[in-house]
């Protein structure tokens, strides 16, 4: 029979890779749209773009890339996945629907 080794179950540090990557990802992503955007802000035709749709689209992605920031500069803090409301642990589950939850799902204020 084999000993089962008292491995650490860190379920939050696995957790907290996958999460980490995620937001990585999420970071590159939307700073490559940026990067892009810009370039069609400078063309004449803005990139088949309305002017005021890629002003959207730029703000989106710029809030998305400092979401990510924010959220992995909080890692590095180890102030990730805590609550900024009540300052409990923000559910596993939600920080996989979303990696940059500040709030957990009763402090966050409803959109409607
Ligand atoms: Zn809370």
């Amino acid at each position: 029979m084999s000993t089962i080794l008292h491995e650490p179950t860190d379920t939050a540090g696995a957790h907290l890779e996958l999460l980490r990557s995620m937001l990585e990802e999420t970071f590159a992503v939307h700073t490559a749209r940026l990067t892009e955007l810009t370039e069609y802000g400078r063309l004449p035709d803005h990139g088949g773009y309305e002017p005021h749709t890629l002003e959207l689209l730029t703000m989106s992605h710029r809030q998305h890339v400092a979401d990510a920031a924010q959220a992995l500069r909080r890692m590095a803090e180890g102030t990730y996945g805590i609550c900024e409301g009540c300052q409990h642990r923000i559910p596993v589950g939600r920080l996989h629907t979303a990696p940059h939850a500040t709030l957990c799902a009763p402090c966050q204020p409803q959109p409607f």
